[in-house]
């Protein structure tokens, strides 16, 4: 249990663990030779056995999170269920924790909408200047560099005779 509680950094709200984490961004532990997940040894140790085929769901999304006040065990139904309204965007993004911007009203956004949305404004924009460019130069007659270097060359060309 010391073992444990080294490698567990209290916030004020999550329990961050530390120690290694498993592919799934879970942490985990060897204790006695075995490997445990860390918030299920938590929730064991901190508020009692999780009962045969239930799962532990985080409440607070962060599956590095330990403390035992973010989960709820529950059935593996009850788990998926909860998972499903996540959902994706209307573009089949997932609204994973990474990709979900929040908003106070209890809405939420997909990031990699809104990044696409973004870098496609930016593109429409500098089109619309290279238009403008493009146009201002049609209108404005520009000096010919041929023309001006070749003026600027011929007095030296005279000094060299
Ligand atoms: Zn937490
Ligand atoms: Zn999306």
């Amino acid at each position: 249990m010391n073992r444990f509680w080294a490698k567990v950094e209290k916030t004020d709200t999550c329990w961050i663990w530390t120690g290694a984490l498993n592919n799934c961004g879970y942490g985990v532990l060897r204790s006695d030779s075995v490997m445990y997940c860390a918030h299920r040894f938590s929730y064991e140790r901190n508020v009692g056995e999780i009962p045969d085929g239930l799962e532990i769901d985080h409440l607070c999304r962060n599956r590095a999170c330990v403390n035992p006040e973010h989960m709820e065990v529950v059935t593996h139904a009850e788990n998926m269920r909860r998972r499903v309204p996540a959902g994706t965007c209307v573009n089949g993004h997932d609204y994973t924790l990474e990709n979900t911007i929040q908003r106070r009203d209890g809405s939420r956004r997909c990031r990699a909408c809104e990044r696409a949305k973004k870098a496609e404004y930016r593109a429409l924009k500098l089109a619309a200047r290279f238009e403008s460019v493009a146009a201002c130069r049609r209108m404005v007659p520009q000096p010919r560099r041929a023309t001006v270097r070749k003026a600027a060359a011929m007095p030296e060309a005279h000094r060299a005779d």
